[in-house]
């Protein structure tokens, strides 16, 4: 039986996805060799580097406004000092939302100065801060959209005077936003779009080349771009998971479909969360997270119960990361309704038998 998958990442993809990427590990393109065999310089893995490119701006709305896509490696973690390699010449604002953004400062901070224009860390980060400036003079200005761990997302993102810089890594392609507001983008793929192993770099052009450091080759946008996201050895399953989901993605409608499925399941697990008096939300209301929902179960008694309940109807990945405790129902693009429907059914049984 298929679980319902609500695992913070790596988490649930599309099963069409993953039925063409396990036909191209056998057979890529019916070409009589496997995606893995076959040369990364090959027309055959070319074309599908530049069509996941493209089909990343396309999504995004960020076609010929001077921005370029990149698959790389490392993961979101390596974007945290890539960043400051590339941006950071004096000093840089960030916004400090959660246990990624702390890395992402403390990466940034072996570089240069780092200045937090605001924090949540005092509340266990159960809320995003606002109100906060972002001084004009710094080189740019970092946050994190979606807290994973705590289960808090940005509404909102201010008008940045400087370059804003956005770790999307679990949010990314799940709600249409002003993309052109930021100077780059970055995202592990291992939530809404693939397998680990590859790191979506989405950054404006004219950023970049401003900082007097000399940079190493991979950890360069600049030679990244010039090199066609191909300067070594791609991660090619990643990369061609990932552009199967975004194929999957305009399929659907694109963001704003997607957006709408996301609104539903949201709505349906905090309606429970809040209606059903064994269980307790997390995060501040208004800054939920459409993806994370973190919550705890009031009576210690019941939990056992309750995860006999969850493993008797398939549910998977539902226990919260150690820093909040509880559970976290991570509630990403490729999981169906039905999954949370599920899931809100096992809440109000237990209720039921209380
Ligand atoms: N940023 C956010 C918001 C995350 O959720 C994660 C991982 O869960 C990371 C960064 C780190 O990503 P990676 O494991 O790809 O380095």
């Amino acid at each position: 039986m298929k679980k319902h998958n609500f695992s913070a990442g790596p988490s649930i993809l599309p099963q069409e996805v993953l039925l063409k990427a396990s036909h191209a590990v056998i057979d890529f393109n019916n070409e009589g060799l496997s995606l893995l065999e076959i040369s990364h310089r090959s027309k055959s893995f070319v074309d599908v580097m530049e069509k996941a490119r493209a089909l990343v701006l396309e999504l995004l709305g960020l076609e010929g406004k001077g921005y370029k896509a990149l698959f790389l490696q490392g993961g979101a973690s390596t974007q945290f000092l890539m960043v400051a390699m590339n941006l950071l010449e004096k000093r840089a604002g960030y916004l400090n939302t959660g246990t990624w953004s702390a890395k992402a400062i403390k990466e940034a901070k072996l570089l240069d100065d780092i200045y937090e224009v605001a924090s949540s860390k005092e509340a266990n980060y159960n809320y995003i801060p606002k109100g906060y400036d972002i001084p004009e003079d710094y080189d740019y200005f970092h946050c994190t959209s979606n807290n994973t761990i705590f289960g808090t997302q940005m509404k909102s993102f201010p008008d940045s005077p400087i370059p804003m810089v956005c770790d999307m890594s679990s949010d990314i392609f799940s709600r249409e936003l002003d993309f052109s507001k930021f100077g780059l983008i970055y995202a592990g793929a291992q939530k809404n779009m693939g397998p680990a192993g590859t790191t979506l770099v989405v950054v404006k052009e004219d950023i970049l080349g401003k900082v007097s450091r000399k940079i190493p080759s991979m950890m360069d946008y600049k030679l990244h771009i010039g090199a066609g996201s191909m300067y070594n050895t791609p991660p090619v399953f990643a990369v061609y998971t990932s552009m199967l989901t975004l194929e999957w993605i305009k399929g659907l409608g694109g963001i704003k479909a997607i957006q709408e499925l996301n609104e539903k399941k949201a709505s349906l697990m905090y309606s429970e969360i809040d209606l059903n008096p064994l269980f307790k939300g997390f995060s501040t209301k208004e800054d939920r997270s459409m993806m994370n929902a973190t919550f705890t179960l009031q009576n210690d008694n019941l939990k056992d119960t309750f995860e006999t309940m969850l493993k008797e109807a398939g549910i998977s990945g539902l226990n919260g990361h150690r820093s909040v405790g509880g559970y976290r129902a991570s509630m990403y693009n490729a999981l169906p309704i039905e999954s949370v429907k599920t899931l809100v059914e096992v809440m109000s049984e237990l209720e039921s038998k209380a």
